[in-house]
């Protein structure tokens, strides 16, 4: 399990159970309560990879606006109504292209431990779709963090599993570039909604160890989504972000090669293709941090306050992922393309 050097307090939930629970994980830790979390997380100056060296955790109450309209930039899988919840802020994983560094001036973790607030927003939300033409919602809700990878500390992701149970009209999708185990969340008989789907990143091996630190391997995805499969999980497959590297056509077949060999992709619901995007502020102070990573200092080119490769490169990546996937058995309407 992950360290904690100090876990913040936000006074006001100091006595909620959760983060009673949370504390207790990690008895080493120092204890400090404050008043709101943006004192320390909002701070300015601060130094993102040494908070990165010396991890601390926030919990903290979300207040206000808990759930986000999607980005125009992001997949909304055919789906009218595209929102994402924030229950968590930063990730475990560090990737160097990371939209979480361009976000947010703190590495710090926040965790809000009110997620039953959350989950009764969404519920209301879910409910009014009812009322409308269109029902159906797509909830993305590990949006700024990897849920799975934090969930021996919160167990957020079978809240969330019992939430689609709940609500058929919304699928709510996890992503992650963890090696999942869906079992964990089948404990005591459950079965796991088709309207809960897991959504995997995937990336050859040579990015992920460039760019995609301290996430599982190539090979642990396809092992964790074909577990996931056998226990007739949803599985999604997010080939995206592509990252350009100089040998990316070589490297990205190979990956296609495992994908073949780990999964049957015919077992599949869709696949997401894109390249890198992001906006163009957000890409500004990643390049104050990321200094030296070629998937941060790329030449990008910039449209509508969004950076993204040159149109000729991100076509020619995308396309050859598309071709690649269709030769592979997965059918062309399963896919779903992002550009900026
Ligand atoms: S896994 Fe996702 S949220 Fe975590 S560091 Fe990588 S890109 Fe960011």
């Amino acid at each position: 399990m992950v360290y904690f050097e100090t876990v913040y307090i936000e006074k006001e939930i100091r006595n909620h159970p959760r983060t009673k629970e949370i504390v207790d994980k990690f008895p080493k830790a120092r204890n400090i309560f404050i008043d709101r979390y943006m004192d320390v997380f909002g701070r300015g100056r601060q130094d993102r990879q040494w908070q990165k060296e010396h991890p601390s955790l926030i919990l903290a109450k979300a207040s206000g606006q808990r759930i986000y309209p999607g980005a125009v930039v992001c997949q909304n899988f055919g789906s009218k109504h595209f929102y994402y919840v924030s229950s968590m802020k930063n990730c475990l994983y560090d990737c160097e292209y990371c939209y979480l560094k361009g976000m947010y001036s703190s590495g710090y973790v926040v965790i809000f431990v009110n997620l039953e607030d959350i989950l009764e927003e969404a519920g209301e939300l879910a409910q009014q779709l009812l009322q409308e033409e269109e029902k159906e919602m797509y909830l993305s809700v590990s949006f700024d963090t990897d849920l799975m990878a934090f969930d021996a500390i919160t167990g957020y992701a079978g809240l969330w599993a019992d939430f689609a149970g709940k609500h058929p009209n919304v699928t709510v999708e996890i992503r992650t570039k963890g090696a999942v185990k869906v079992t964990s969340l089948m404990q005591g008989g459950k079965e796991l909604p088709g309207n809960l789907v897991f959504a995997y990143t995937l990336s050859p091996q040579s990015v992920i160890d460039q760019f995609e630190h301290r996430t599982a391997s190539l090979k642990a995805r396809l092992i964790s989504a074909a577990n996931a499969l056998q226990a007739k999980a949803t599985v999604r497959l997010c080939f995206d972000p592509m990252i350009y590297t100089r040998d990316w056509q070589r490297e990205y077949e190979a990956m296609i090669e495992a994908v073949k060999t780990a999964l049957p992709l015919e077992e599949i619901r869709d696949a997401s293709v894109g390249t890198f995007r992001i906006s163009s502020d957000y890409l500004k102070r990643m390049r104050t941090v990321e200094k030296d990573s070629p998937a941060v200092q790329f030449p990008f080119e910039t449209k509508n306050g969004y950076a993204g490769y040159p149109k000729e490169l991100e076509e020619a990546m995308i396309a050859f992922m598309e071709e690649r996937l269709v030769s592979a058995g997965l059918p062309e309407e399963k896919i779903y393309r992002s550009s900026f």
